[in-house]
């Protein structure tokens, strides 16, 4: 635990580490009896998502505790992500506004995203959208996250449902949670690996080598990195160029054995220039040191063509084909 606060105590003591930890985190510590907790939004690895009030509307992201770990270990993981979300102040992440850190009732609170997730929008909803709404949403995902790797947090589950889409912002949310599924019950089912849907796609190839059956994906310590970041933005840039998911159709199995050994999805189905194939190819490099950082991505799409276009003064950015000029 001290660890994470060792830039705030240069004298490295130990024990006031602990403690300049423990009075930061007092700060952000919500006690579970102010919270109003309303209606479930949806349920997730960590637990549910419930709309509710504290001073105003947040999300509220319950996470279930495994009644049988009860590991101050763990417990301290949970206090260290919420160390690292405490430090995230960027207007395309979503707002930390603290957190309920007495077990049981362990949860998060988060500004509340009004708009619809990337995700309902391409496959649920069907949008096409246009290059340069494609650009808009790009650069702003693409600046979310070169300002959560340059705070030294690494997002380890990007995907078009962690993105939001509020008025004409995009919103990135559920960045640094990933160890907390320690704290959480999995099915335990010893002989299979636990994949869940619409994961898979995002993976870089380190991470696809590293799953291993027998054990739950929150246990086992994937190598998640700057770099594997990169590459689920490199999917969620294939998405919305295309509709679609990388792979789709194939069994889980397939894409493990393909994306293990470096073979790509086709991009015979993009229609874009040849610059825009190469963010994708830059994105979903095999090997960790040639994808770029999101300083040189969000180069490489300030650099693509952009269409000159009328925006609307009553819908700044409206996202869908149909609401275009
Ligand atoms: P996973 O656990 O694999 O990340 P998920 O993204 O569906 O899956 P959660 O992140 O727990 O699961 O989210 C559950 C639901 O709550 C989703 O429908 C998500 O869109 C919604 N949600 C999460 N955070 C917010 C928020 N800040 N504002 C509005 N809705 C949210």
């Amino acid at each position: 635990v001290d660890s994470v606060d060792s830039q705030d105590d240069p004298l490295g003591h130990s024990f006031k580490r602990v403690n300049s930890l423990s009075v930061a985190l007092k700060e952000w510590d919500i006690p579970y009896e102010q919270l109003q907790i309303g209606d479930p939004i949806g349920t997730g690895r960590f637990g549910a998502v419930y709309k509710g009030q504290w001073h105003g509307d947040v999300a509220i992201k319950m996470l279930h505790m495994d009644p049988d770990t009860d590991n101050q270990a763990q417990l301290a993981a949970f206090k260290l992500e919420v160390a690292m979300l405490r430090k995230t102040r960027h207007e395309n992440l979503v707002l930390f506004m603290g957190a309920c850190m007495k077990p049981p009732h362990l949860a998060i609170v988060t500004s509340l995203c009004k708009g619809h997730s990337l995700y309902t929008y391409i496959h649920v909803r069907k949008e096409k959208f246009l290059m340069n709404k494609i650009i808009i949403i790009a650069q702003q995902v693409a600046q979310g996250m070169g300002y959560l790797h340059a705070k030294g947090i690494v997002h380890k589950d990007l995907k078009t449902k962690n993105i939001f889409i509020d008025k004409d912002k995009v919103v990135i949310s559920d960045f640094g949670l990933f160890n907390v599924t320690k704290l959480c019950h999995f099915n335990r089912r010893t002989d299979e690996l636990q994949i869940p849907p619409g994961w898979l796609c995002y993976l870089s190839p380190e991470i696809i080598r590293s799953l291993q059956a027998g054990s739950t994906y929150g246990k086992s310590d994937l190598p998640f990195t700057e770099k594997s970041d990169v590459y689920a933005f490199g999917t969620v840039w294939y998405e919305l160029l295309t509709g679609e998911w990388p792979f789709k159709n194939f069994p889980p199995e397939c894409i493990i054995w393909k994306v293990g050994r470096g073979v790509k999805q086709s991009l015979g189905n993009i229609v874009g220039s040849r610059d825009v194939k190469d963010v994708l190819i830059m994105c979903w490099s095999f090997h960790t040191e040639d994808r770029p950082k999101f300083s040189q991505i969000l180069k490489a799409i300030y650099r693509l063509p952009k269409k000159p276009f009328q925006r609307s003064p009553s819908h700044p950015i409206s996202l869908s084909r149909s609401a275009d000029p």
